[in-house]
């Protein structure tokens, strides 16, 4: 965040007091470090906040090293995930997907087994479940299939894949699941509505991905 010396005639959407004035957290902060009008612009997006108030907004979030512009929701740093331990398998066969015929499929197999939350976790020291695993799940392997998988690599090494909690398909709570980036669980069949064809599953899960802080960008870096 780069210090701006004259702020303009602006509302932080913060705190909704004016950037000409004080944080509307400044009573309520602990931190003594930072000035009570001291008014910072983030680099990518230029939007300007008062730095109070962005540091109360990490501070109330999941303080997962990254930071989201609550305007236009760029993301700051990198963000990682609270997905447990495992593994990530990919293969490749020479069958082709319902609606890609002209290349064959790549298959990721994903392994989570049952253990104990940590301190990221709803609730440390106690029992998770992990149903269903190995997972198995599908994408063309075209070139932007093959761009997919490697974005999805990404988010596996920063733990966004899966998280721990509730299941929106059976309601238990402490189980290993999905954490809103969609994946194509079936290969021959749409039964579930996870299968193909699809055309805009590739676009979509890259959304997704985009939406965690997983980028192309990311990959070039
Ligand atoms: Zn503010
Ligand atoms: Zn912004």
């Amino acid at each position: 965040m780069e210090n701006l010396q004259k702020p303009p005639e602006e509302d932080c959407i913060i705190c909704m007091e004016t950037l000409t004035s004080a944080s509307g957290y400044s009573e309520s902060s602990e931190c003594k470090k930072i000035k009570d009008s001291a008014v910072g612009k983030l680099k990518k997006c230029g939007h300007i906040f008062h730095q109070l108030c962005m540091l109360e907004m990490y501070n109330s979030g999941n303080k997962d090293g990254s930071l989201q512009c609550p305007a236009c929701k760029t993301i700051y740093g990198e963000k990682t995930g609270t997905q447990p331990r495992g593994k990530m398998d990919i293969f490749l066969i020479s069958q082709p997907l319902p609606g890609h015929q002209d290349c064959g499929t790549i298959h990721i197999v994903y392994t989570i087994s049952p253990g104990i939350q940590g301190p990221e976790h709803p609730n440390p020291g106690k029992q998770y479940t992990a149903r269903g695993f190995p997972r198995h799940c599908y994408l063309p392997d075209n070139p932007k299939g093959r761009l997919v998988l490697e974005l999805l690599k990404l988010a596996w090494a920063r733990r966004l894949i899966f998280t721990i909690g509730v299941s929106s398909t059976t309601g238990e709570s402490d189980t290993v699941v999905w954490n809103e980036i969609h994946h194509k669980t079936e290969m021959n069949s749409n039964i579930s509505g996870h299968g193909y064809p699809d055309p805009n599953y590739l676009d979509n899960v890259m959304a997704e991905l985009a939406a965690q802080g997983v980028t192309e960008d990311c990959l070039n870096m």
